[in-house]
């Protein structure tokens, strides 16, 4: 039996005005294992007091980060490794001065010009060339460090549509408030669990705390470019492995001969901690109509049911709303028909009409 160590991936982030702290409860694969595409239902927990709530069609971004391991080999590559003790972030920049080497600075200079525009766009995403493959391309260029601010932004904050509905804040602070009196009415020394709509409106007030929980639907990025080599996405990636609630508890509860099994992070360590990062709430652009009456007909195939679901939730469970259209797309109902139970069981229960399209099935 070995022995791993133990590691705490709470993420290290200097949180943004407007944002706030999200802990991973669930990051659960939704698609057939034996699928090519990774789709996962991801739940985020948040405490915060000052959250706003959100409202069906909001959209939820996050600021992914740089693996450690990527890091590590652009910092190692560079020769950065003894003064660096931070992740950097990593962007196609490069400057003719950089380089004593007149070949790469005459393609640069090429690059850079009206007329090589093509040749650049073609270079860079018609592979899909990373940063680091850049410079290790250009071999002689020399990065100074006091450029390194300049030329390495932070990585932008992706944007997933919420695939979940909550009450909004008032509603809640209303539930709080009739938990506490129905508590205190019976005798009432238990304050927790208020009893939701549905498991997935709100987990409930725990000790009196309120929490809400934000559901999603990601398609985790990775595929092969015209070059064969496989690419990965940013946020997809650093999102797939971070260590969930559930992963934390199934770890401690794991016999210590199926260790090796449980959930580590990307140091390979086991995780004792779910992952926290700091998340932002974008007003979507779709409104639902305020009449629940009026009927209500959604077109989203593959991760584009997020937004759907995050409707459905809300006109099903908070309003009552039972003229509801489902259309959904995608390859195979045994493979990628995300959320079928749920919408087959709404389907028998009279609050919904589904309609699928499955194109490799015909
Ligand atoms: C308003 C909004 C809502 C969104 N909602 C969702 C959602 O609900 N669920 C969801 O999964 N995503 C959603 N997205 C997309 C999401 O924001 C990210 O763009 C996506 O997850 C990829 O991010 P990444 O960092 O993993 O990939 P990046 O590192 O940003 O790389 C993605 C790159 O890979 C390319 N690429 C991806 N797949 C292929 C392929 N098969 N062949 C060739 N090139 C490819 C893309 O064009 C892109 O250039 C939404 C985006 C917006 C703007």
């Amino acid at each position: 039996m070995s022995h791993h160590p133990h590691e705490t991936p709470i993420l290290d982030f200097n949180p943004e005005p407007g944002t706030f702290v999200a802990t991973l409860v669930q990051n659960k694969r939704i698609t057939d294992p034996k699928h090519t595409q990774d789709v996962r239902h991801i739940d985020l927990s948040i405490k915060d007091p000052g959250f706003p709530g959100y409202y069906p069609g909001d959209v939820l971004s996050m600021r992914p980060r740089n693996l450690a391991k990527d890091v590590d080999d652009f910092l190692e590559y560079n020769g950065w490794t003894s003064i660096a003790d931070r992740p950097l972030t990593i962007f196609q920049n490069l400057s003719v001065h950089f380089t004593k080497n007149e070949d790469e600075k005459e393609k640069l200079r090429e690059f850079v010009s009206p007329e090589g525009q093509d040749d650049l766009y073609s270079y860079c995403h018609r592979v899909r060339r990373t940063t680091f493959e850049v410079l290790k391309d250009f071999r002689d260029v020399q990065i100074p460090l006091d450029y390194i601010m300049d030329l390495f932004p932070l990585i932008m904050p992706r944007s997933f549509s919420i695939a979940s509905a909550s009450l909004t804040a008032v509603q809640k602070q209303q539930q709080q408030q009739q938990q506490y009196q129905s508590g205190n009415n019976n005798g009432g020394s238990d304050s927790r669990a208020i009893h939701a709509v549905n498991g997935d409106l709100t987990t409930g007030i725990m000790d009196g705390e309120l929490e809400w929980k934000v559901g999603l639907c990601v398609a985790i990025v990775n595929y092969k470019t015209k070059l064969w080599k496989w690419r990965t996405g940013v946020c997809t990636r650093w999102l797939k492995d971070l260590p969930s609630i559930e992963d934390v508890r199934a770890a401690a509860a794991a016999p210590s001969s199926s260790i090796e099994k449980s959930k580590t992070t990307e140091t390979g360590l086991i995780a004792r901690e779910p992952a926290q990062f700091s998340i932002r709430i974008q007003r979507g652009t779709l409104k639902l109509p305020k009449d629940p009456n009026v009927p209500l007909i959604c077109i989203g195939p593959g991760t584009g049911v997020a937004p759907m679901r995050s409707f459905l939730h809300h006109r099903i469970y908070v309003q009552g709303a039972t003229e509801n259209v489902l259309f959904f797309g995608c390859r195979k109902r045994n493979m990628d028909y995300h959320y079928c139970e749920e919408w087959e069981q709404l389907e028998r229960e009279g609050r919904l009409k589904v309609f699928t399209a499955c194109s490799r099935d015909q």
